[in-house]
């Protein structure tokens, strides 16, 4: 049986990640995944294909809307909506060969196939001709993700009843589309067909759009969505959802209980994904999950089998692709012996929207809750001179810093390139910047980032120049 240092289970970013950082520290690195493409969720059916199919769609919706007022006129602008899926196909591909080389590069072993537990050091891999191999460790880490997650009255068929995953390839424009979920996933996907010219639904459970954002960013975004044709059913409880031939029937209770009835040629549901253990044979080794399916792990992300690490979507946290990149470097060297840290209030937080929103550190309803007195400062994009050039009003900048120290707590921007934005204040965040800090650097002129240094003059002291 071939001996490993380390047996890494998922190649997701969590799982490539690691393995590429065990490698570097000189273990001998085994990586197992049971696709026949690296990159687990993040690169075949989620960050990198919905931002393609974003990107093209936002290219598309400016042609149809902005173009004229540029001074640009086209004619017969149309979709090619299959040349638009085969594109997102083909940067897929060429990000998961990326993958392959760096494997490949760094003489990581790559097996695919299902891989379980044995024993606590010996992993089974079913490869899909139904061969089992073996392979030993000294040390395992689980990194095998998560999936769609659904409610449970609703049959999935894969059809019109879709996840994440079919909206990534389906084979129309849908002229209707009901989206169960306002949350990161239904909104990215919502505003891809609402781009496209789909009328979309969104129906969310809780009284906003982006829940567990700052409420600003929930007002500001559903704004913009709404003018991009987005209808909001915020308040709203699903509770049945059948199809017959191409229709799609949703019933939802509104807060006072009275019963909407929507109809839809698609419903796609994006209600949460779910932490992905089956078949890992989890309890042939005792390891615990909670109450959730999560893999249970303390400080340095070791289940209760010691030698056996979780990371990634399959463990608490943010389920997001480079929160599971830093737990992948942070396992690989805690094994090493190193002793490595990861800030979780500092990952930052995007929604891919059009404008996207951005988010670091603690929301306003946070601080109220745990009461720490603070101050804000924001800075519409509206007043920004570079916004006006890329007729990219919507949206704002907001501040929120220690009302004693000026240290910041929290940056929210719904605005253009806010994902790129964002990184400024987490920057400054990461240094313990203070508002005034931040307000005191030269910004240049004319970009976005002027709105950032804005809105920390305005938490400063009521500074801000432009408003
Ligand atoms: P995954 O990426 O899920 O990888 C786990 C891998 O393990 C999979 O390849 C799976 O096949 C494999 N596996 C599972 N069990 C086994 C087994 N027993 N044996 C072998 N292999 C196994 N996050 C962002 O940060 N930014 C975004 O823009 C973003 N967009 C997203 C868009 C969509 C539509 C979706 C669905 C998700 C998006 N996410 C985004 C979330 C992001 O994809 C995940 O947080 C990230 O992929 C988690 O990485 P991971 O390594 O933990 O797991
Ligand atoms: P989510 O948790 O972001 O949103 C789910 C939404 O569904 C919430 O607003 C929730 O209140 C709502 N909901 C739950 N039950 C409901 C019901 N019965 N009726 C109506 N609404 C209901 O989950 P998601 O959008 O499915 O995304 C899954 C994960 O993928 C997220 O954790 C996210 O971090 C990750 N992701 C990240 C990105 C990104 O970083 N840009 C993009 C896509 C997905």
């Amino acid at each position: 049986m071939e001996k490993y240092d380390v047996v890494i289970i998922g190649s997701g970013p969590g799982g490539y990640v690691g393995a590429i950082r065990c490698a570097q520290l000189g273990m001998k690195t085994a990586l197992i995944e049971k696709y026949g493409s690296l990159g687990g969720t993040c690169l075949n059916v989620g960050c990198i294909p919905s931002k393609a199919l974003l990107d093209s769609s936002e290219h598309y919706h400016q042609a149809k809307h902005d173009f004229t007022e540029h001074g640009i006129d086209l004619k017969d602008l149309k979709v090619n909506f299959k040349q638009m899926i085969a594109r997102k196909r083909g940067v897929v591909e060429q990000t998961v060969g990326g993958i392959d080389f760096l494997m490949k590069k760094n003489k990581i072993d790559v097996f695919h196939g299902m891989g379980s537990f044995e024993s606590p050091t010996v992993i089974a891999i079913d490869d899909s001709a139904g061969e089992a191999n073996k392979i030993e460790a000294k040390n395992v880490v689980i990194a095998t993700g998560s999936k769609p997650g659904s409610l449970p009255f609703i049959k999935l068929d894969k059809e019109r009843v879709i996840t994440s995953t079919e909206a990534l390839e389906l084979k129309e424009v849908p002229k209707t589309m009901t989206v169960i979920g306002g949350g990161v996933i239904g909104l990215e996907l919502g505003s891809v067909y609402a781009r496209l010219g789909t009328e979309v639904t969104v129906v969310e459970y809780m009284d906003r759009i982006i829940p567990t954002m700052d409420s600003t960013m929930s007002k500001e975004l559903m704004k913009s969505l709404k003018k991009l044709g987005i209808k909001f059913l915020v308040s709203h409880k699903v509770k049945e959802v059948t199809r017959k031939g191409k229709v799609v029937t949703i019933k939802a209770d509104d807060k006072k209980g009275a019963e909407v009835v929507l109809t839809a040629d698609y419903c796609l549901v994006s209600v949460g994904r779910v932490a992905y253990t089956d078949k890992l044979g989890l309890d042939k080794v005792g390891i615990k999950t909670d109450n959730r399916g999560r893999v249970d792990v303390n400080d340095h992300l070791q289940t209760n089998v010691p030698n056996i690490y979780a990371i990634g979507d399959v463990v608490k946290g943010a389920m997001l692709a480079h929160k599971a990149e830093e737990e992948g470097t942070y396992v690989a060297e805690f094994m090493n012996g190193e002793k490595p840290h990861i800030d979780y209030n500092l990952i930052p937080g995007v929604v891919y929207t059009w404008p996207e929103v951005a988010s670091v550190g603690k929301t306003e309803e946070e601080l109220k809750e745990s009461k720490v007195s603070y101050k804000t400062g924001s800075f519409p994009f509206k007043a920004s001179g570079r916004a006006r050039a890329s007729m990219d009003l919507d949206g704002l900048v907001k501040v929120l810093a220690d009302k004693e120290t000026d240290e910041i707590l929290g940056v929210h921007i719904c605005g253009p390139r806010a994902a790129d934005m964002i990184m400024e204040a987490v920057v400054a965040m990461e240094f313990r910047a203070t508002a005034e800090d931040i307000s005191r650097i030269s910004h240049a002129h004319p970009t976005f980032s002027e709105s950032t240094r804005e809105a920390m003059l305005a938490a400063t002291d009521n500074r801000a120049i432009h408003i």
